[in-house]
């Protein structure tokens, strides 16, 4: 656009150090006791041009684990899978005002209000086909088919420590379970806990959010998942759901499909666009990366990148 001049990594070096203090702001998610152990100060941005550029600043080789930014890569699959109407007819397209661990509406209506909130995703997941850890694979695979790294694998101690203290979880799933919607057996949520604890770097949710902005195709152009339905789908959940409660004020304010993990990242998806991928692991008080939010939103100012 006349007048913007183009990104660089002087751009993002001058937003992420405006932005870096932040930090101090949230809090490292401890509640998933390995994660406690990340390092407040890690900081990260990038951002995959629509010509597929990269652009890294900050601890570009820093990795933590995708937590919810997941959901995105399990929806998908589950989808291609099984058919949106099969999907949603288990779970809502809703909003909320409720934290990410929240049980609505399973003792209501029964069924979740979005696969973005832990209880849509351990149901989407379970519904990706496969016996014991397929389904996870198949998710790992995606992530790494989308970033073009296969060297992408999960932190098994981020895993154990989920799966020995994600009680909050396992109880959605055997809520579920008695709902009738799920119907395996806990490997299903093991498959939950597994894909949370991929690792990745901001360069890689880059590149995630990239493919969702551009129809499903990677960065590089390859399009063999192309498909613009799925990637609308997704696109609207993350903008509807994907910062959780704060997802309206988000809205507000970025104006663009983003999906947070309480790991410390956000993807973000510019539409027919770009990328954004930002790391900080202090989280504010909904569970997104403060930082990191920050970071987005001078950047989506200063190009002008909201979709309103
Ligand atoms: N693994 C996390 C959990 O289930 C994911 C939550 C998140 O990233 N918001 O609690």
């Amino acid at each position: 656009t006349a007048g913007i001049s183009a990104v660089s990594e002087k751009t993002l070096s001058t937003i992420l150090e405006k932005n870096r203090a932040f930090y101090t702001q949230g809090k490292v998610a401890d509640y998933i006791p390995e994660l406690g152990k990340m390092d407040a100060k890690a900081i990260a941005f990038s951002v995959v041009e629509k010509n597929g550029k990269v652009l890294n600043v900050g601890d570009v080789q820093k990795k933590f684990t995708m937590q919810s930014i997941s959901k995105i890569i399990a929806l998908m699959i589950a989808v291609n899978e099984k058919g949106e109407a099969n999907v949603f007819e288990k779970m809502g397209y809703f909003g909320t005002d409720k934290p990410f661990n929240h049980f609505s509406n399973l003792e209501t209506t029964g069924k979740p209000l979005n696969p973005m909130m832990n209880a849509g995703a351990i149901l989407t997941t379970s519904l990706i086909s496969g016996d014991g850890e397929k389904p996870f694979q198949k998710i790992l695979d995606m992530v790494r088919y989308i970033t073009k790294n296969q060297t992408i694998d999960y932190s098994k101690s981020v895993y154990e420590s989920e799966k020995s203290t994600g009680h909050r979880n396992r109880g959605m799933f055997y809520l579920m379970k008695n709902n009738g919607l799920i119907t395996g057996n806990e490997d299903q949520l093991d498959n939950y806990f597994r894909q949370c604890s991929i690792e990745v770097t901001a360069e890689d949710l880059a590149k995630i959010g990239y493919f969702f902005a551009n129809e499903c195709v990677r960065f590089d152009g390859d399009s063999q998942y192309k498909n613009t339905e799925v990637a609308q789908l997704i696109e609207s959940q993350m903008l509807t759901a994907g910062m959780y409660e704060f997802s309206g004020e988000y809205t507000r304010t970025v104006g663009l499909p983003s999906k947070s993990g309480v790991g410390g990242g956000i993807t973000v998806s510019v539409p027919g666009k770009m990328g954004i991928g930002v790391f900080s692991p202090a989280l504010d008080q909904h569970g997104n990366s403060a930082a990191g939010y920050h970071m987005i939103l001078d950047f989506v100012k200063q190009y002008h990148l909201s979709l309103f």
